[in-house]
């Protein structure tokens, strides 16, 4: 039956179906056929769909714009039907494509993705060029989805991104379309294993990675525990919510929806194909004939097989001239050393074994190393008694299959390895453990000897399976996934997570907050507590989120925390909660509710130019470009410039930092002045905690931190296995040190609420005095009591003063009172908060 889909498609993989080669008479480029399953497949419903293909020709051409050759008029394949104008070819430089093919592609992920991380190399330009790869691959896909829009007005185009190769195109693709305002759907499909994170984490650019295939909307593996290894990676690496029974990963606020599509092959065509094949192998009546087809891989276990086969002949000497092993090998990467050698490895331990088995008018194995056509694969499966399909790792294995559809004589046997895709479905083929020499030759021995009723039974329901599932089922059900599938039966919309709801926070918080925690809550203010707005001054925080809070704040034993990059006195103004701990300047000013206040210290020097630099910029405070004075800092903000001018007044603005001698730090449409000593927000939570709960705080607070911006990424690093720690973030690439990601300022009060009903049945504290329910002295691992006498411990329930007289506002004059009573000399290096503070109690 015909797939087809609502969708035009543009299909985006390495290779184009066809390659490019040359006419040696005419020196004319021509289309060369490279048929494998996925072009028979997919490429029918590309010219149909008048879709387009995205890939590699084959050919490194040294002019971009030559035209590629219309199909000869006698071709009868599956892309025949495809015009030129319907590829778009990949075409770069030699060196960056064998760097991102060789050096990433098959020397990274082909190992890695198939569970040999021995084998597998780690480099960062490879990484560097598969990266540029794929933003060409994706440049190139835009390109396409703009000529699809012009002759497909009013239709969503499917991107159909294929393999290992293509794992970081999606985001570049989606971004670029969002901005020219072109909708498609997206989908991804990888044609390898996928491992489980234990693998997948050696890869040192894992989430860089996990967040590239996340980028489509649906993505596709062979079997369901690729499926589940993934929504593991997503969840473990990238602090993902994800749905295990639904398949679904939610990633910054999109669902994406994971599939088991296992690739099939065109059964029929195979059938065809068998009935047709004239006879190769010239048959005995005694003898019985063991196949293995594959590309000659290390991952193939070819070594492993034929080492199975001698323990055969060595235990069952009688099978001696009644069994012939072929095994044919298609060569494979022989450019690379690691494929020679195994070459060498198998011509060896063939020549040992037919060596010391041979007869005058027998050889135990006949190697055929090349290719073979169709017709001579389809008469060796049709013709076979026993197929070895004994890969030591594979995504799905094929030759599995096309050798139970090529049955249509005398039924034969099919000894298949768990560890390819296959396996999980083929339940009726014997199945062995490759790696077990001796059961692997007891198996072959079962095969050779099974019962025609029994072998009967067997394949007749291997190749029924076959039969239904072949390869336009797993195309009709990939598209179904992406609800493009044109069929009468509607498909069903791809499920959705629920917003974030409380209960998404006990699976993140439920064993380390308890009711009988001490718990430390530091929280940034912009973007995490108050959603980001034009103008500081507007980013208020919900009036839900301030009752929150409050209510938090009077809690016993819960200590808050907002460390801002807004100037001290700023956020104090902007939160305006009482019995909080306030952090200014990202951490450079820090008041404790008991009025104890800390000022880091800082150069002289930096204040001098800090000054110069303010009225240099108050210059070019144009177009709404501004300057914010934060005391040990400044913030020239160009959020409200328009589009025409903000390239000429962040060129100038860039230029009085650079000659004054100050760094320049980039933050929301906005340039900041820091000073120049190691204090960040990371060095500023762990004083805080420290000045709180004691040198050892780690082990008497649970302690938890959000924030939104990479200058909370310091915090989230400090706080590493110590703290709970969420990043709220869009962004759909981003590294990040946080355990979790948090969509919006929404989930974070929705976290503040769950903290709240958790830490319930606590005591509100009455005239700024704490108290404690009885349940905080229960012994939780991560919640001790608290010991009373522990002289650092500064909590208000030890306060003496009434914290409603001690939150003074902390104007200018105060402030340079603080800075004039500095006693300690400049730390310009420090790398530890300091021992003797500068501190007193206001
Ligand atoms: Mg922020």
């Amino acid at each position: 039956m015909k797939v087809q889909s609502t969708s035009p498609i543009v299909v985006v993989a390495n290779r184009l179906p066809f390659c490019l080669g040359t006419n040696p008479e005419t020196g004319q480029l021509v289309r060369k056929q490279c048929a494998g399953g996925l072009v028979t497949a997919v490429a029918p419903v590309v010219v149909e769909t008048q879709g387009l293909w995205v890939g590699w020709s084959g050919l490194h051409l040294e002019d971009n714009n030559v035209a590629i050759p219309e199909a000869d008029p006698n071709d009868q394949t599956p892309t025949a039907g495809l015009k030129s104008n319907q590829v778009l070819p990949v075409n770069v430089p030699k060196k960056l494509f064998d760097d991102y093919y060789n050096g990433c592609c098959n020397a990274t992920f082909w190992p890695l993705f198939h569970s040999m991380p021995d084998r597998a190399t780690f480099q960062a330009d490879k990484w560097d060029a598969y990266r540029q790869m794929n933003a060409e691959f994706a440049r190139l896909t835009v390109e396409a989805v703009k000529r699809l829009s012009e002759t497909h007005p009013g239709e969503v185009p499917l991107v159909w991104l294929h393999d290992y190769h293509m794992m970081l195109a999606a985001n570049t693709i989606r971004e670029k379309c969002d901005e020219l305002n072109l909708p498609i759907k997206m989908a991804f499909f990888l044609h390898i294993p996928f491992p489980s994170w234990d693998i997948v984490r050696l890869f040192p650019w894992d989430d860089e990675l996990l967040q590239g295939i996340l980028g489509c909307d649906s993505i596709g593996f062979h079997i369901e525990d690729y499926c589940l290894n993934f929504i593991d990676c997503c969840q473990r690496r990238l602090g993902c919510r994800v749905d295990r029974q639904q398949m679904l990963v939610e990633h910054n606020s999109r669902t994406v929806s994971i599939n088991p599509l296992p690739i099939s092959i065109p059964y029929e065509r195979f059938v065809q194909l068998a009935e047709k094949a004239p006879q190769v192998v010239k048959n005995n009546l005694h003898e019985q004939l063991l196949l293995a087809v594959d590309r000659l891989d290390y991952t193939k276990g070819l070594v492993h097989r034929i080492k199975a086969f001698e323990t055969l002949l060595q235990k069952h000497p009688e099978q001696i001239e009644h069994v012939t092993f072929l095994q044919v090998a298609v060569p494979s990467r022989t450019d690379v050393k690691e494929y020679q050698e195994l070459k060498e490895e198998l011509d060896q331990i063939i020549g040992r074994i037919n060596g010391r088995f041979s007869t005058p008018n027998w050889s135990p194995i006949r190697y055929i190393y090349g290719c073979v056509s169709q017709d001579q694969l389809a008469a060796f499966y049709r013709d076979a008694s026993v197929a070895v399909v004994t890969p030591l790792r594979d995504g799905m294995n094929l030759v599995a299959k096309e050798f139970v559809a090529c049955q249509t004589g005398e039924p034969g046997v099919l000894i298949l390895s768990p560890f390819a895709g296959a396996g999980t479905s083929m339940h009726e083929a014997l199945h062995v453990n490759p790696y077990e020499t001796n059961e692997f030759a007891d198996t072959i021995y079962r095969a050779l000897t099974m019962p025609k009723d029994e072998r009967e039974l067997r394949m007749k329901l291997l190749r029924r399976r076959e039969r239904e599932y072949d390869v336009n089922f797993w195309l009709r059900s990939f598209l179904k996934t992406v609800d493009c599938l044109n069929d009468d039966n509607k498909s069903m919309a791809p499920g959705r997570l629920l917003p974030m709801r409380e209960e998404d926070f006990s699976e993140f918080l439920g064993l380390y907050v308890t009711e009988s925690s001490r718990l430390a809550l530091l929280m940034d203010y912009d973007g995490t507590l108050a959603p980001i707005a034009p103008h500081p001054d507007l980013a208020q925080m919900p009036t839900e989120t301030r009752r929150v809070l409050e209510r938090l704040a009077h809690m016993p034993d819960v200590n808050i925390a907002i460390i801002s990059g807004r100037s001290l006195e700023n956020v104090k103004s902007m939160v305006g909660i009482e019995g909080i701990t306030y952090a200014g300047n990202h951490g450079f000013e820090i008041l404790h509710p008991d009025g104890t206040m800390f000022m880091h210290p800082i150069p002289h020097e930096y204040e001098v130019q800090l000054e110069a630099l303010k009225q240099r910029l108050e210059e070019i405070c144009i177009d709404g470009a501004w300057v914010e004075s934060k005391g040990t800092g400044i913030t020239f903000h160009y959020r409200e410039v328009t589009g025409d001018r903000v390239a000429d007044i962040t060129a100038r603005a860039q230029q009085m930092f650079k000659e004054i001698g100050i760094t320049i730090h980039q933050s929301h449409c906005a340039y900041e002045a820091r000073p120049p000593v190691t204090w960040n927000k990371g060095r500023a939570s762990i004083y805080i905690l420290r000045t709180l709960f004691g040198l050892d705080w780690c082990d008497r607070v649970s302690t938890i931190f959000a924030g939104d911006d990479k200058t909370d990424e310091d915090a989230m690093k400090a706080l590493q296995g110590m703290a709970v720690t969420f990043r709220v973030t869009r962004s759909q690439n981003l590294r990040t040190a946080a355990m979790h990601r948090l969509p919006s300022t929404d989930a974070v009060l929705t976290m503040l609420k769950w903290i709240e009903r958790r830490l319930g049945s606590r005591v509100p504290i009455c005239n700024g005095q704490r108290s404690r329910t009885a349940s905080v002295s229960s012994n939780g691992n991560r919640s001790p009591p608290r010991s009373p006498s522990t002289p650092h411990i500064r909590s208000r329930a030890n306060s003496n003063s009434e914290p409603n007289k001690q939150m003074m506002t902390i104007n200018d004059k105060i402030y340079h009172q603080y800075i004039a009573k500095r006693a300690s000399p400049p730390r310009s290096s420090s790398t530890s908060p300091p021992h003797s503070p500068t501190r007193s109690t206001m």
